[in-house]
């Protein structure tokens, strides 16, 4: 069986071809700049060179279009033709409280989607924009939706709900939904696995920590928490996004300096985190040199991001009543040995004990606590697309 997974975004759509006997990615790629000028097509076969094609891509549909072509290209193509292929599943953000777990796309379902861009309104749209390209080009070919949000409806009401008046949920579905659901059921199924556990068996923190980041509070293979909230805007410092904020301030600013509800969401969302601490970059590594080279802005944001981090995963630990792993993934998670040594040597209190020789690694699965540590401290690189693909299987199957 091969599976497409599509993930659009407003102006970019990646994808990756599984061939789901093997569960092996046959190719994949990346189309840029859609509606934007000097848009392209950059296509990997798994096997054979890269190739880049500049075209005139005004919108998702021809993006799709672009895509197909690659993947039955004479020369670099991987598929004899598009009968090969069963089902595409999609990315979508924003599932709102409509959806526990992924489903076949139909009319229903694409409706409730649009109903959810008031939530998402940078990324639902595009996620939509793609399957109905994709519909329209093969219409005939099932698809399937698996949402950010839907690993995190498993979460009890009091830590969902938010103390504002009972209505703004009741009317307006403001609460907390969390985000990046699919990467922290992914890497806690991992971790359970390489613990030789199953995931009932198993209370774990998972820490996604990219350019945006957040950290779930995973009980018995089930979220009950996570530091996302009713948008990716609330938790620990990312890239560009402020993180945790008193609401006081935002309203304060807004009104001294009479700034646009518009413009606070920019300065918040672009314009805050590790770059707007720093004053140096959104990209961790640059921070990183800042502060080895003294810069104490650099280090200012370094401390504050892994100082987070801790208060996440002993909140978590409360949250859960013990924790018996701590997770790290995505770009910072599984790359950073220094961040990761920063949280796990402070976390003596939960019984953690970490070990620093085995910490000297990157971007695969691996264990850096001491055998005799109380709580395994663990690297899981993350895997989206695969379970988008192993959710399409099933599905289709
Ligand atoms: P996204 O949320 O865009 O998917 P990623 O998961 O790719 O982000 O993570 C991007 C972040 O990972 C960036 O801040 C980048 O600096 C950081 N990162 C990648 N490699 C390293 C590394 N070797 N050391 C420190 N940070 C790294």
């Amino acid at each position: 069986m091969k599976v497409l997974v599509l993930n659009c975004g407003s102006s970019s759509l990646k994808y990756q071809l599984f061939d789901m006997e093997k569960e092996s990615v046959l190719g994949k790629g990346l189309v840029e700049r859609i509606g934007i000028e000097g848009s392209l097509l950059k296509h990997s076969p798994a096997q054979g060179d890269k190739v880049t094609k500049e075209r005139d891509i005004p919108n998702h549909k021809v993006a799709v279009q672009l895509v197909l072509e690659a993947l039955l290209s004479k020369e670099h193509g991987v598929l004899e033709s598009l009968e090969e292929l069963t089902a595409v599943g999609h990315r979508v953000v924003h599932g709102g409280e409509d959806f526990t777990a992924s489903v076949i796309i139909n009319d229903e379902v694409m409706k409730a989607i649009d109903k959810c861009c008031a939530f998402a309104p940078l990324h639902n749209p595009a996620n939509l924009t793609g399957i109905r390209a994709m519909k329209e080009i093969l219409p005939e070919i099932p698809q399937v939706a698996v949402f950010d949000t839907a690993f995190h409806q498993t979460a009890p009401n009091y830590a969902y709900m938010y103390g504002v008046p009972y209505e703004y949920y009741s009317e307006y579905g403001m609460r907390r939904y969390g985000f990046h659901g699919t990467s922290h059921r992914y890497v806690a199924d991992r971790a359970a696995v390489m613990l030789g556990k199953k995931p009932e068996e198993l209370n774990i923190v998972t820490c996604h920590l990219g350019n945006g980041s957040s950290i779930a509070a995973v009980k018995h293979g089930k979220s009950v928490d996570t530091s996302m909230g009713f948008t990716p805007l609330p938790g620990i410092l990312m890239g560009t996004r402020c993180g945790d904020v008193d609401c006081s301030l935002v309203l304060q600013v807004m009104q001294d300096q009479k700034i646009a509800p518009e413009d606070m969401a920019q300065i918040l969302n672009k314009k805050s985190g590790v770059q707007g601490i720093s004053g140096i970059s959104s990209d961790l590594r640059d921070v990183e040199d800042g502060a080895a080279q003294g810069d104490p802005r650099a280090k200012l944001a370094l401390d504050m991001l892994c100082y987070g981090i801790r208060k996440y995963i002993g909140s978590y630990a409360a949250a859960m009543n013990g924790v018996d792993a701590v997770v790290f993934t995505a770009g910072i998670g599984e790359n950073s040995a220094l961040i990761r040594e920063m949280v796990c040597k402070e976390l003596g209190f939960l019984g953690a004990v970490f070990d620093k020789d085995k910490n000297r690694v990157r971007g695969e699965e691996a264990i850096i606590s001491t055998e005799s540590s109380k709580v395994a401290l663990m690297i899981v690189p993350t895997n989206e697309e695969l379970v988008i693909a192993r959710d399409t299987r099933e599905l289709v199957s």
